[in-house]
């Protein structure tokens, strides 16, 4: 029998024992990150019945749940400043795989924002801002309990 080279690097998600590819991930956990964000999305999202495949651990997901929700549920806090004021969501984004394709993954610290406050949220409108910059760019003067998290919203 020929000697097993113990050379090879192995991938760093539990559980996995297939060779590491790229930033210490097998090629099917790199695929993941690269595709969702999260290395362990499909994983992760096998038992919570998502019919949405593996997208509710996308790192854009929760930027698409809180657009939608600003602009089609009246109960949001904020409601009034977005589906309030008539700023709807391009039908293309009603589905999340779309919007996912479109803006690609959301960086830590960074949120949605609109290129023309008054138009909708569209490909053509919509890029990804540093919370901090929009933080600063939106937050009243008089104000300083608000936290970055709040405004993400
Ligand atoms: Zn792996």
């Amino acid at each position: 029998m020929p000697k097993i080279k113990r050379m090879i690097s192995i991938c760093i998600i539990v559980g996995c024992t297939k060779k590491a590819h790229a930033r210490s991930w097998c090629n099917m956990h790199y695929s993941r990150w690269h595709t969702y964000g999260n290395p362990t999305a499909i994983v992760r999202s096998r038992d919570d019945g998502n019919p949405i495949h593996g997208l509710r651990h996308h790192s854009a997901y929760e930027t698409w749940k809180n657009m939608m929700g600003r602009c089609y549920s009246p109960a949001r806090h904020n409601f009034a400043q977005y589906g309030g004021r008539r700023i709807r969501v391009e039908p293309r984004w009603h589905d999340v795989r779309n919007f996912v394709t479109d803006m690609g993954l959301r960086r830590a610290g960074y949120s949605i924002e609109r290129r023309d406050n008054n138009r909708d949220y569209s490909p053509d409108n919509c890029y990804w801002l540093l919370t901090k910059l929009q933080y600063l760019n939106k937050r009243p003067r008089n104000s300083r309990n608000f936290s970055v998290n709040k405004w993400a919203l």
